[in-house]
């Protein structure tokens, strides 16, 4: 551009030479084009408005919060990070630039002005489930392009189907067990049903998942499936999703170097000696009970992802997910918080396994999907607790469910089931100090949106009412009935 200016000046400046006798040499152009601008700038006062503007912006850019707890300002850091990832537009310099970003002081909050940035592509693997579909909004809210690969074993494309159409949105039917090429910046490995009532349905297709690897695991999951299979046929399901499925994920982030996530879970800790759960505890689970194939599925999810790692270079991170609800969670799926929830709204007795004296930690989808993204976009590789440390007894949670929906509902206690952890509280600690990451919403104010999800999809009610007016109402309704 400039040298095209330069060049006109040029020309203007050596005007062909007919004009004739009487020819007066005009004035010289190249001051004329430099004067020309200032003096329109000073005449209409432009300069003035150019000034005060520049010195708005530096002002705004310097008095920027250098951190945040919102989300949103995270993202913005996020977002600044990436721009400047996307410039050097290399896979394999990803988690540099991002420690650069971070240690030049983007990643607490400040966005240089002007800077837009650039979409990654995203699998995220059983995202047509319950905490993937949330994942994926998030995702898509920030720009990014997502795929969603889910076997709808429980996931249902109605979590998802309000992203159908959008350019930046696949949705691609494929059983993680089986391999898949697909050219991406990042992995949500999140394939795994999670449900007690799921997972024990096919136990061996939730652990396999990890076929496919070094020579190593190899031959250590050869061990591992022959006391598996020995013991317990059923369990083909679970495993082959958490192991061969894993191993195929982490192929994928091999062949195409990218970064892969993996959701563990806190059944790592088993049922915990040690309160509450920290990440160095290496737990106390049961090897051979009918929690393990989801257990040490996990568990042998993680040790291939830190071999990897270490063998591979892979840019790994693992979440240790504790109890999440939310809306979209499959209603029937026998965790406590959907079984409660239905229960109160179909009028039927709440069933508190055991003495229901054993506790858990209730953590608000959002709360999760916050902490996978700042797990996933910073530089930690983990293992984090991502929970809430909330706990409360089964009993104390069937209270809260009553108050929120229906103080008369009963409880009925029911035999409880093999193995079920007697107290689970996570330590976040590592997650506050590393992530910037805590939960923010409690239980009391995250249960009445759920209640609204499934009234909405129990009963057919698809009245746009406020969450707490509904459950407000609905209780009094019940309590005067
Ligand atoms: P979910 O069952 O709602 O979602 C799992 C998704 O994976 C479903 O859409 C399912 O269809 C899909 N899937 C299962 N097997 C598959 C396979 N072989 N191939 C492709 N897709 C497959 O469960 P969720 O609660 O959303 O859990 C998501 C992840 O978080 C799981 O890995 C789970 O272990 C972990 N997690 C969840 C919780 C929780 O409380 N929700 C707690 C700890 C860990
Ligand atoms: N539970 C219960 N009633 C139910 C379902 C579960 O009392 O209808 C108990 C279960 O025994 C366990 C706790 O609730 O102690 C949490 O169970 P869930 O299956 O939700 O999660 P997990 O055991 O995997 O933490």
């Amino acid at each position: 551009m400039a040298s095209e200016l330069i060049y006109r000046g040029g020309h203007e400046a050596h005007p062909p030479t007919s004009g004739g006798a009487g020819y007066t040499p005009k004035p010289e152009k190249r001051l004329l084009w430099l004067s020309r601008p200032l003096r329109y700038l000073l005449r209409e006062q432009r300069l003035l408005f150019v000034l005060v503007g520049m010195a708005l912006a530096s002002l705004l850019f310097i008095l920027a919060p250098s951190s945040s707890s919102s989300y949103g300002s995270y993202s913005s850091a996020i977002a600044s990070e990436l721009a400047l990832r996307s410039a050097m537009d290399h896979h394999h310099h990803y988690q540099r630039s991002a420690v650069e970003a971070a240690s030049r002081g983007f990643v607490g909050g400040k966005v240089p002005l002007g800077i837009k940035r650039k979409g990654l592509r995203i699998v995220v693997t059983g995202g047509a489930g319950f905490v993937g579909s949330h994942l994926v909004d998030q995702l898509i809210a920030r720009g990014d392009s997502v795929i969603v690969v889910d076997n709808f074993f429980t996931g249902r494309k109605e979590n998802v189907m309000h992203h159908f159409g959008n350019p930046n949105f696949e949705l691609i039917r494929h059983d993680v067990v089986e391999p898949l090429l697909l050219e991406v910046d990042q992995i949500y490995h999140l394939a795994c049903p999670a449900s007690p009532v799921h997972y024990k349905f096919n136990p061996v297709k939730t652990i396999i998942s990890f076929f496919f690897s070094f020579l190593v695991d190899f031959v250590f999951l050869c061990v591992f499936l022959v006391v598996k299979l020995a013991t317990f046929p059923l369990c083909f399901g679970l495993h082959k999703t958490n192991v061969v499925g894993t191993l195929n994920m982490l192929g994928l982030a091999k062949r195409v170097g990218a970064r892969f996530l993996l959701t563990s879970t806190s059944e790592v800790y088993g049922d915990p000696l040690q309160h509450p759960q920290v990440e160095t505890y290496w737990g106390n689970v049961n090897p051979i009970g009918v929690r393990s194939c989801y257990d040490e599925g996990k568990r042998t999810a993680e040790t291939l992802t830190m071999d990897y790692h270490r063998g591979a270079q892979i840019e790994v991170r693992i979440a240790r997910i504790f109890n999440t609800y939310g809306p979209r969670m499959c209603i029937d799926d026998g965790r406590v918080v959907s079984n409660f929830v239905a229960q109160a709204l179909r009028k039927e007795p709440l069933t508190v396994y055991g003495d229901g004296k054993q506790t858990r930690s209730f953590q608000y989808v959002s709360d999760l999907v916050e902490g996978l993204m700042r797990l996933m976009d910073g530089e930690h590789i983990g293992p984090f607790n991502l929970g809430n440390p909330g706990e409360f007894t089964m009993l104390e949670l069937a209270k809260v469910v009553q108050e929120t929906i229906d103080p008369n509902a009963k409880i009925e206690f029911r035999a409880n089931t093999a193995d079920d952890p007697h107290k689970r509280k996570p330590d976040i600690t590592k997650a506050k100090e590393m992530l910037g990451w805590e939960p923010k919403i409690p239980l009391r104010q995250g249960l009445p949106l759920m209640v609204n999800d499934f009234r909405k999809r129990i009963f057919g009610d698809h009245s746009d009412s406020n969450p707490s007016t509904t459950t407000t109402s609905k209780s009094t309704g019940s309590g005067s009935s």
